[in-house]
């Protein structure tokens, strides 16, 4: 099993490669972010320095792993990868550590999801730039501490919450990918289309980008779909017509619902009275993990006003009665 790709290959589908922005320039917007980060990296590079400890936190898809791909190759370093559940052993870490070059750029990612053996090992990477070993076996074994070279870490994370302090406190720069705006999203479909040569109309990828979820992978993902679609009907251009056609045959609605979201509502509502009601039990009834429930289908929920997340429990609001066209029962209050 490989942990450590020097090219990020860790899409399912190949063609994330082509997709995949290779430099600032091409990181479509995040303008702010990416200013901060031009200033970082040209300062270290004037510097001759590694850069900072980098931590970047933000929801699935958004190019998290993306950005640290273009901060390794515009600061012209190594770029190793891995993520935490892959780090079972101190010698895993132990085994990426020592393969580093002075300035490379270490990215793990879900790092809210380190052992704390593993994770006490890097505060002493990472601080000191050095790592214990144990030398000798029995009565004879000791600890030596061996010199790494001056790396970057960056840590990756969709649960900045489940960071523990004492790790985060290590990072130098902290930054949050927010969800793209539709014009972002429009422009991240437009030059995807033009690198998989499909040809779409302004209102075909503005439908596709309001479906998109805030998230550059589903925008690529539905765009792909629907050149399926437009193959298949022997149309040249991704037009309104066809694009509408195919995101119904996807059941994907006009806020970006898949038919698991709508069934997660509808679950609320019909089985639930709306809530309140505990997020394990919604799991089962939906047939999820607590786990993907939570961070895979709650964010886009809440931030959509469909649902809310109370002590209690999950609550359908009155939008997602209306969404799903569902009437309100008089008693309903949320
Ligand atoms: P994360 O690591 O946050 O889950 P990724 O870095 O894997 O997300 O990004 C998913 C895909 O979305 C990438 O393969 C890339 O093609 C696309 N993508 C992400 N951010 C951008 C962006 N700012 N501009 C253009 N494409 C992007």
């Amino acid at each position: 099993e490989s942990i450590l790709t020097g090219d990020i290959q860790l899409d399912e589908e190949g063609q994330d490669n082509i997709l995949r922005p290779r430099s600032l320039n091409e990181f479509q917007g995040q303008s702010d972010l990416k200013e901060n980060l031009d200033i970082f990296i040209r300062a270290a590079k004037a510097r001759q320095e590694a850069l900072d400890h980098l931590f970047i936190s933000g929801p699935p898809g958004l190019g998290k792993t993306t950005l640290a791909g273009i901060v390794a190759s515009e600061l012209g370093v190594n770029f190793v990868l891995t993520s935490a559940p892959a780090l079972e052993k101190p010698k895993d870490l132990a085994g990426l550590l020592t393969s580093l070059s002075e300035h490379s750029l270490f990215f793990i990612d879900e790092i809210h999801r380190l052992k704390p053996t593993i994770e006490e090992m890097l505060y002493i990477a990472m601080e000191d730039f050095e790592m214990d070993i144990i030398v000798g076996q029995g009565i004879g074994a000791r600890n030596v501490r061996i010199p790494l070279p001056r790396f970057t870490l960056v840590g990756a994370t969709t649960k900045p919450g489940s960071v523990s302090a004492p790790l985060h406190t290590r990072f130098g720069i902290t930054i949050r990918i927010n969800p793209y705006t539709q014009q972002e999203l429009q422009a991240i479909i437009r030059r995807s289309a033009k690198l998989l040569h499909i040809t779409i109309s302004t209102e075909a990828s503005l439908l596709l980008a309001q479906c998109a979820r805030g998230t550059p992978r589903v925008a690529n993902r539905l765009l792909k779909r629907v050149r399926d679609f437009a193959q298949v009907h022997q149309k040249t251009e991704v037009d309104y017509a066809i694009t509408t056609i195919a995101l119904q045959k996807l059941q994907v609605d006009h806020l970006g619902l898949e038919e698991q979201d709508r069934f997660i509502l509808k679950t609320i509502i019909n089985s639930y009275h709306g809530g309140p009601v505990g997020l394990q039990t919604l799991a089962i009834a939906v047939g999820e993990s607590a786990e993907s429930l939570e961070d895979f289908y709650e964010p886009y929920l809440v931030q959509q006003g469909l649902l809310m997340r109370t002590r209690q429990g999950r609550t359908a609001t009155h939008l997602a009665y209306q969404h799903m066209g569902i009437t309100l029962p008089k008693t309903h209050d949320s």
